[in-house]
């Protein structure tokens, strides 16, 4: 791979260069720092046994791959020229003008220090990086591609020398080309990393992606070919291209402990679209056919990455049952996921400002990390907490804190106490008094630092209060905490029976006050056996009684023949769903949210599956929306309903039997339970057949009553 990207010619570099460059005089100056470079490094070879000038043209054929301008090439043809040949200063600057001369100085100083990953050298290095990068961030662009060609020829060095140069280029400059944004360089960089510092890991999963690659292969041609198929009948003009993962990005999971399997079996692809508009569109289109794997969609176009990453990312399930990651994002967004701040050569923006004006502002502007490194450079620290400050805030965006057992959890910086008790577990999170960090008691909102160990109080009685949204700061520790306050079922069902029933009152011209006097709610109450008002409210949000049925206590002599409506909607009797207007229609229950009789519920029209029922908060649904309609259940069926629900429990002891006693005393038949493990707790997951929810609710209570049980509830997928 390597020895055949070497036997480059000087018109092959030329012939790239010229697909984006015309300007004469630019040209002239590149062919002349090539020709200086050439006669510079006449008679000098490198450890792989070439002329000495191969190593510079490479260096100037990568950065043509990014679209560099003329200065960034010339100083890439140029920049060992300093260092290791009789040239001075001021002979370069005679022949080539002060900015390219700063160019190649910049790239000189960078090469002076003596690479290490120990920390004095790396404070070394990251000044001089933040240096370079504030008086010309193409310095640093040089300094990767000088570095990107070192790794391709490491074979050429002995072992040992393989190994350090290795680790360098993965734990400093991978992730610098990461916050550049210059994704092109950043993996190959990694990928090569990888290659010397565990051969057999690298191989192992070269060997394995290439065994199953004719499989792969077919099965994404296929997806792509479907997929396009749907965007081009709804008009979409698009690209797509299949996704090969990098190897490094393959090691790191299985590093993370996942099995090789998961991460082969996730397919890839990439579509490209001309405006923002129709990624969300063909987004939609594309769920519409290929079902979603819940939660994993990312909206990274409204919510840029902060190296100017833009993208949509979901998951679905593609053809034969194959899980695909699909990016979709415009042309110009993949320029930038490519190339990073590079983008801006090749993608000028209108106004005419000169693009390395451009590519240096944006830098400025864009680069949260950038301007928190130039900030940094100004406060008097230590060397060591400078290095700490540069490496958890620009390399590394998260902070290591720990359990009082010594447990490594990893957090977003700016994370308060809350954020880690979620990550700890939902339940610790839901339960969260207080805080102890370092012995000594912090306010919920405390910052986390790095090292912090930290212990939380609970109590069982406890929950969530709406202010921690906007106290914690990961996403998902906020997500989970929205969806406690979503999920107080019986709050939103008693809001919905109260708005069907007022709905219903005001169609018949009713006077809602009126109708729910102090006398009319105990008489309501009375003949349906309820207790009070909200749970009138609850009756009817959750599907138990009908808005008639209440209506009709109160005014049955205005109306009469009026509940007879459900026996003659009803015509036929074996179907335990009944879909407004529509007779013989394929009806099935959704297995995500796996509804039973009673619960309120909607039904979405699949393609070629009839009528799919969910239940009406289940979050697949909001992706759906505009395919939904009314059905509701038929109070004939007699039908049992499988339920899946997770029992939580605060401790090791295994309660299973007990389980199944309770719910076989209810007249329920258990299809299974399994149990998860949880460091101090056990969780399980019960799958039953019940005849609604009714039925479903005493279950619960009786569950519930142990007091083992913290928790019980409805699983939804
Ligand atoms: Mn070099």
């Amino acid at each position: 791979m390597s020895k055949a990207k070497d036997d480059i010619t000087i018109d092959d570099i030329f012939s790239k260069i010229g697909t984006y460059i015309e300007d004469e005089e630019q040209l002239a100056i590149i062919r002349k720092a090539y020709l200086f470079a050439k006669e510079k490094h006449d008679g000098q070879f490198r450890k792989s046994g070439e002329g000495y000038i191969i190593h510079p043209m490479n260096v100037a054929l990568i950065l043509t791959t990014i679209y560099a301008d003329y200065e960034t090439i010339s100083a890439g043809f140029l920049h060992d020229v300093l260092e290791d040949c009789d040239c001075s200063n001021e002979e370069l600057e005679g022949e080539f003008g002060s900015v390219i001369t700063k160019l190649v100085q910049g790239v000189t100083k960078l090469s002076k220090i003596h690479f290490s990953t120990e920390n004095e050298y790396l404070i070394d290095y990251y000044k001089k990086i933040i240096v370079g990068m504030s008086e010309d961030v193409r310095v640093i662009i040089v300094k990767l591609a000088d570095r990107l060609h070192n790794m391709r020829t490491l074979w050429a060095l002995p072992e040992d020398r393989q190994k350090v140069k290795a680790r360098e280029a993965l734990e400093i400059l991978a992730p610098i080309a990461h916050h550049l944004g210059i994704h092109k360089i950043k993996s190959e960089l990694e990928d090569l990393s990888l290659r010397y510092l565990k051969p057999d890991v690298f191989y192992d999963i070269a060997e394995k992606l290439n065994k199953t690659k004719i499989e792969r292969d077919q099965t994404v041609y296929d997806m792509q070919r479907e997929v396009s198929d749907l965007l081009t009948e709804h008009h979409i003009v698009h690209e797509i291209k299949g996704r090969a993962k990098s190897i490094y990005s393959i090691f790191n999971k299985l590093d993370k402990g996942k099995k090789f399997s998961d991460i082969y079996d996730l397919l890839a692809l990439r579509i490209l679209v001309n405006t923002e508009q129709e990624c969300y569109l063909a987004l939609g289109i594309i769920h519409s056919k290929f079902r979603p794997l819940p939660k994993r969609f990312k909206d990274y176009i409204a919510m840029p990455k902060p190296n100017m990453y833009q993208s949509l990312h979901t998951t679905v399930f593609g053809i034969d049952g194959y899980l695909f990651e699909i990016q979709l994002r415009t042309h110009q967004m993949d320029e930038v996921a490519e190339n990073g701040i590079a983008s801006h050569w090749s993608y000028k923006e209108s106004g005419g400002s000169k693009p390395t004006a451009n590519l240096q502002s944006t830098t400025e502007q864009k680069l949260q990390f950038f301007k928190s490194i130039i900030d940094l450079s100004h406060e008097n620290m230590s060397s060591e907490e400078f290095v700490n400050s540069v490496k958890d805030e620009v390399l590394n965006n998260n902070i290591y804190v720990f359990t009082p057992k010594g447990d490594v959890i990893e957090l977003p910086r700016g994370a308060t106490p809350i954020d880690f008790a979620y990550k700890i577990h939902t339940k610790v999170g839901e339960t969260t008094v207080g805080a102890i960090v370092n012995n000594s008691i912090v306010p919920l909102d405390y910052e986390l630092k790095n090292n912090d160990i930290v212990k939380i109080n609970t109590n069982k009685n406890s929950t969530p209060s709406k202010e921690w949204i906007n106290m914690v700061k990961a996403t998902q520790t906020r997500n989970k905490i929205r969806s406690f306050f979503a999920k107080s079922e019986k709050d939103v069902y008693i809001d919905r029976g109260k708005y069907q029933l007022e709905k219903e009152l005001r169609k018949k011209k009713l006077g809602i006050s009126e109708f729910f006097s102090n006398s009319n709610v105990e008489e309501i109450c009375k003949s349906l056996n309820l207790v009070d008002l909200d749970d009138i409210y609850l009756s009817v949000g959750n599907g138990k009684v009908s808005t008639l049925t209440v209506i009709h206590v109160i005014n049955k002599e205005k109306e009469q023949a009026v509940p007879k409506v459900k026996k003659v909607v009803a015509k036929n009797l074996d179907a335990d769903i009944i879909v407004n207007g529509i007779d013989k229609v394929k009806v099935n229950l959704a297995n995500c949210c796996n509804p039973v009789y009673g619960d309120p519920i909607v039904g979405y029209i699949t393609k070629g599956n009839g009528i799919r029922v969910h239940r009406l908060h289940c979050h697949n649904l909001s992706m759906l929306e505009n395919r939904t309609l009314d059905v509701s259940w038929n109070s004939n069926t007699n039908k049992k309903y499988l339920t899946c629900i997770l029992i939580h429990t605060n401790t090791l002891d295994n309660h299973m039997v007990d389980f199944i006693q309770i719910i076989s005393m209810l007249g329920i038949n258990v299809d299974g339970i399994t149990t998860m493990s949880k460091t101090d707790k056990i969780i399980y997951e019960a799958n039953c057949y019940v005849t609604g929810v009714e039925q479903l609710d005493k279950m619960i209570m009786a569950l519930e009553k142990n007091s083992y049980v913290t928790k019980v509830e409805r699983a939804m997928r």
